[in-house]
Formats: structure tokens, C-alpha cells, sequence
């Protein structure tokens, strides 16, 4: 398996034209690496650092829909290496992404949230003491490393802004942990450009969504000994999280179907089909108009088939 042999993803335009703005999605779902996807992006940086730091396993966290696991249990299971998957036993039940897991042979092990972080050091002190190495990623791939690769990704945007004469007033995009958010901001204050970055969240809440965000951001730029920056330059609109995380209702439905029949893009109902219909409300809400747009598809491709049934009954 080659992590570092792809190209930029591309960035197409959409049939969208709300407000007479014109929409454009970078297709992340792309990356050529299980299924693409924003931890696709990020596993590919931890999997160098790994390599780097000379370990020989793995340990991570996430539930068992997670994109993730799925990534880091496949590339693991790609280098012969073994992969432990700390998982929350709320939810456990089976998905797409776990049955992936299972077939990539990851060795899961379950337990009540409250217990995770202390589950997490047993694991590494029982590797360690096998005489293993092992290599910690936070859930999500979260951290400067995670923060890293979508300032890559921002690179992408501004070269193709440069090949194509276009510029992005706006890029939206899911936040979850906030790792891809506080990558595309770096970015954006490394160009010194102007252009608004709104994460829509898909499950957490203000302040401490947003405040996650900025200690990312102020965490990598101290890492490069830049000055860090202030809440207010992180927009994370947390108006769209309905029930919070997994929950979804029949306008984000009718998104995913509509952008799926116009497109050809498959969304999902947890990150991204949430996020792209939590943009339009956005861009109703705020009366933006006229403007260039661009989304990013940060994937989740088997997310998108465990909700097919859904897509079809709910009409
Ligand atoms: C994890 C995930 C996100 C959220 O990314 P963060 O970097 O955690 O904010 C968005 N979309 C998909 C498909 C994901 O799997």
C-alpha cells in the first residue's frame, strides 16, 4: 500500500445554486486509501510519524461506525501491523465500518465511556511490557499531525485557485473533533487570506466545540512558533446538531438524495449530508448571495450505506 503516491482531490462544481452562489466540493471521499475520507487524509501523516518513531502497533479510539478505526485498522493490517481499537460499548452495535474492522483483523476492546482513557494507558502498558512499541492516535486523528493534513488540503485549494484564476469567499465543511477545521484555519492564516472557514458541527455545542477548535489551531501555530489567535477568528456553527451526534431528520435526507441524483456524490447522514444541509440554512439564514462556495467531501462513503434503506423507505 502507497500512502504518499496521490494527488490532490479534485474539486468539482455542483448543480446547487441557492442564492445564486455558485457551489464547488472538493471530493476528500476521493483519497485512494479505504474508502478515502478526512481520516484517510490524516492516517496517511500518522502513518509516517509511526514509521519516524520506529513502533510496531497501533492503539486508537472510536466507536464502531468510525471512519477512522476503519482507516488506521486497514493501513495497520496493509503493514502487518497489529491494530488495537479502544471502543465504547454504547455503541457497539454493528455497521459497515465495523464489519471492516473485523476483517481487517483489528483486536477490539470495549468499554464504558467513562473508562477510556484509563483503558487506553492499561493497553499501552500491557504492549509495552510484550516488549511492543506501540503508537497512541486520539480518536478521530486528532492533534497536530491530524491539523497538518488539512493544511496540505488547504495548500490544494489555494493551487487550484491559482490554476483556475477562481477564489473561495467560503469553505464549509463538517466539524467534528475540529482536527480538519483547525487545519483549513492554519492554513488560511499562514496565506494571510481573507475568506470565511465555517465548520458546521455535527454533534458538539458552543463554547466547547468552538474552544476545541482554537486550542488545535494555537497548538500547532506555537509549534511553529507563530503567534496565536483569539475565539473570535473561529466561526463553528453548532445550530445544525439537532439531537446531537447520529441524528438526522427528512431535509437532511432529501439533501443526500438531491446531491446524489444532480451529482452523483454520495453523502452521509451523520457528517456530511447533515453539514451540507446545515450549510444551506446557513446561507438562507445569513443572506449570502453571489458568492463562490466551496464544500468539502471529507467522506465517510460507508456511513452512506448503512443509511441506504432510509434514503428509499422515508419518501
Ligand atoms: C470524522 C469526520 C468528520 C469530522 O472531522 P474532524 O476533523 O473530527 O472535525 C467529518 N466528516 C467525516 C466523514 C468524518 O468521518
Amino acid at each position: 500500500m502507497e500512502l504518499n503516491k496521490y494527488q490532490a482531490t479534485p474539486i468539482q462544481r455542483l448543480s446547487e445554486n441557492l442564492n445564486n452562489n455558485s457551489y464547488y466540493i472538493k471530493r476528500d471521499d476521493l483519497i485512494p486509501i479505504s474508502f478515502g475520507g478526512n481520516k484517510a487524509r490524516k492516517a496517511v501523516l500518522f502513518f509516517e510519524d509511526l514509521i519516524l518513531t520506529k513502533s510496531d502497533c497501533v492503539v486508537t479510539y472510536g466507536s464502531s461506525s468510525s471512519n477512522h478505526c476503519r482507516v488506521i485498522a486497514n493501513i495497520s493490517a496493509a503493514k502487518g501491523i497489529p491494530c488495537h481499537i479502544i471502543s465504547p460499548t454504547v455503541s457497539s452495535y454493528p455497521t459497515t465500518n465495523s464489519e471492516m474492522i473485523k476483517l481487517f483483523g483489528a483486536f477490539v476492546t470495549k468499554c464504558p465511556v467513562s473508562q477510556v482513557s484509563t483503558t487506553i494507558e492499561r493497553k499501552m502498558d500491557e504492549l509495552r511490557a510484550k516488549g511492543y512499541n506501540p503508537y497512541f492516535i486520539q480518536g478521530g486523528g486528532h492533534g497536530d499531525i491530524g491539523t497538518q493534513s488539512y493544511i496540505n488540503a488547504y495548500e490544494e485549494i489555494v493551487d487550484y485557485e491559482k490554476s483556475s484564476g477562481m477564489y473561495f469567499d467560503y469553505i464549509f465543511h463538517t466539524s467534528g473533533t475540529g482536527t480538519t477545521q483547525a487545519g483549513l484555519v492554519c492554513g488560511k492564516i499562514l496565506h494571510g487570506d481573507e475568506r470565511e472557514i465555517i465548520g458546521i458541527s455535527n454533534a458538539r455545542k458552543n463554547p466547547n466545540g468552538s474552544q476545541v477548535v482554537l486550542e488545535s489551531v494555537n497548538s500547532y501555530l506555537l509549534s511553529q512558533n507563530k503567534e496565536p489567535i483569539v475565539s473570535e477568528a473561529i466561526v463553528f456553527i453548532d445550530d445544525y446538531v439537532l439531537d446531537g451526534y447520529g441524528s438526522h431528520n427528512d431535509k437532511i435526507l432529501q439533501t443526500i438524495r438531491d446531491v446524489l441524483i444532480k451529482d452523483g456524490i454520495p453523502m452521509d447522514t451523520t457528517y456530511t449530508g447533515k453539514a451540507f444541509w446545515g450549510m444551506q440554512e446557513y446561507i438562507k439564514k445569513n443572506h449570502i448571495t453571489d458568492k463562490k462556495i466551496l464544500f468539502i467531501h471529507t467522506g465517510g462513503t460507508p456511513l452512506f450505506f448503512d443509511k441506504l434503506e432510509d434514503l428509499n423507505d422515508e419518501r
